[in-house]
């Protein structure tokens, strides 16, 4: 797993640091110079990266070799940055820990007050306004192309409350929370690309600290190239620098005596992912989330279950831990929540999903695709997961899996049905990562269409939700019966 080219640091990286800035900085401005201590080309490589090159005295002899030489400052810097990044996140929790005794006691987090893209044809700008110096770590991500910028847990308050457009190199932008901790930022790039520069203006004229991320065009192949050149002594994880508090929601012991079924439960989407946005605006990640947390009150409220659920906040999960969580509880039942868009905003109702290499049409193909994006969207390096998931795939064990889903299935529709409208067709099969657990019966249940204006406000409506919920509760219900059942014969 190679990420490069990868800088990282803090803003206030000490004084030589903060006079390399200073010296190299000029201003945010698309189209500003890049002034470079002593020797200055116009347009060169060497000239745009002439300050790592120049204090050590290599001569600038060619475009690759100085990239070399940048590379290695980089990578000593590299890692002092990480260090300090993850003392930060150990004081933080530490912080956090301390403030968790004192409920409604909250830590004032630092704030994103700008967010701006401007672009030459050179390169194209990005810049963060922060309230104050903050530790950040920057990586390119292939295939698709990404920029991601890891930065500790922010609150936003950009002016109007909208992201800047995209422009230049990037076609989108997201960020939000990827881990306890941790603020992530997402660029997608129209094309590969490398990192020019990266550094912290400190504050001046009024402006706050502004994070600067410059960005060039490149070949696919000098994308590797640089990425090769790195592999090996910079190899760094796209796991997010956790606290020591897991990601993960405490999960119940299971006692030993505890006989009662495990369901699981998986509000899709989190954090950086959003999942569909509804026609008001409404994101998918906030609307499983409730009902997530209302199915598993209600499921532990009848004391016939164990129940886990892989999120309790807007947090950013990978699909594959999600599997992971299934399987570690021992999981009897793992149900999937997410909601739909169509084109269409007349298309509505409820639809279930079991796991099929083969989708059962078109639509369905093209939901698990979007679904399965999650991962991509939020800056995921999929590069060594998609053979695990295969793997998995093989595994003879999903067979008998497989049917119990189908079977479960089979049972929300029924249960759901009676509740609300069902889209025609309402049981699919297509082939959802999340449901590739080979031995926890698995299914994806997509509560409604948010592209639709009533049922949006539907699914949003707590009367709603208080039905599905009770209709999920008979559909497991009905299942575990069937199961006792036919062990006792
Ligand atoms: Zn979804």
């Amino acid at each position: 797993m190679a990420y490069h080219p990868l800088f990282a640091g803090t803003a206030g990286g000490g004084p030589k640091a903060a006079a390399a800035r200073g010296a190299a900085v000029a201003q945010d401005t698309p189209g500003g110079h890049f002034p470079v201590g002593g020797r200055r080309r116009r347009d060169g490589p060497v000239a745009r990266r002439g300050r790592w090159a120049i204090p050590w005295g290599i001569g600038p002899s060619g475009r690759f070799r100085v990239y070399l030489v940048v590379n290695a400052l980089l990578r000593r810097k590299m890692w002092e940055a990480a260090l300090k990044f993850r003392l930060f996140l150990l004081v933080m929790t530490c912080l956090l820990a301390g403030l968790a005794l004192r409920p409604g006691d909250a830590l004032a987090k630092p704030e994103i007050v700008d967010a701006r893209i401007g672009d030459t044809a050179e390169r194209t700008r990005f810049v963060l306004e922060m309230s104050e110096d903050l530790p950040y770590r920057v990586f390119t991500l292939p295939d698709p192309f990404r920029v991601v910028l890891d930065l500790p847990e922010v609150a936003w308050r950009l002016p109007g409350g909208d992201p800047p457009a995209a422009r230049g190199l990037i076609t989108a932008l997201r960020f939000g929370l990827f881990a306890p901790g941790t603020t992530r930022v997402v660029l997608d790039m129209k094309q590969p690309v490398l990192l020019q520069q990266v550094f912290v203006i400190p504050p001046r004229d009024g402006k706050p600290h502004r994070l600067v991320i410059d960005i060039e065009p490149a070949s696919r192949e000098q994308y590797f190239a640089a990425e090769s050149a790195a592999t090996g002594e910079a190899a760094v994880s796209d796991e997010p620098l956790r606290p020591l508090a897991e990601a993960v929601p405490a999960l119940p012991q299971a006692k030993p005596a505890d006989e009662r079924p495990m369901v699981v439960i998986d509000p899709g989407h989190g954090g950086v992912d959003p999942g569909a946005v509804g026609v008001s605006g409404y994101f998918e990640k906030n609307l499983t989330l409730d009902y997530g947390r209302a199915l598993k009150r209600a499921l532990e409220a009848t004391g016939r279950y164990r129940v886990a659920i892989t999120r309790e906040s807007d947090v950013f999960l990978k699909l594959r831990e999600r599997i992971r969580i299934a399987q570690e509880t021992k999981g009897d039942l793992f149900i999937s929540l997410h909601a739909n868009v169509h084109s269409s905003g007349n298309i509505r109702g409820a639809s279930i999903y079991t796991l099929s290499e083969t989708a059962s049409d078109e639509e369905a193909a093209a939901l698990a695709a979007a679904e399965n994006a999650a991962d991509v969207l939020a800056g995921v390096n999929l590069g060594d997961q998609t053979g695990d998931v295969r793997n998995i795939l093989i595994d003879l064990a999903q067979r008998e899996t497989m049917n119990l889903s189908k079977k479960f299935a089979n049972d929300l529709v029924r249960e759901v049905g009676r509740e609300t409208k069902l889209l025609r067709n309402t049981h699919r099969f297509a082939g959802f990562a999340v449901l590739k657990s080979p031995v926890v019966p698995s299914i994806l249940f997509e509560i409604g269409y948010m592209s639709n204006r009533q049922e949006e406000r539907l699914l949003r409506s707590e009367a709603h939700r208080a039905k599905i919920i009770e209709s999920i509760i008979r559909a497991i219900d009905g299942y575990f019966e069937r199961q006792r059942a036919a062990s006792r014969t």
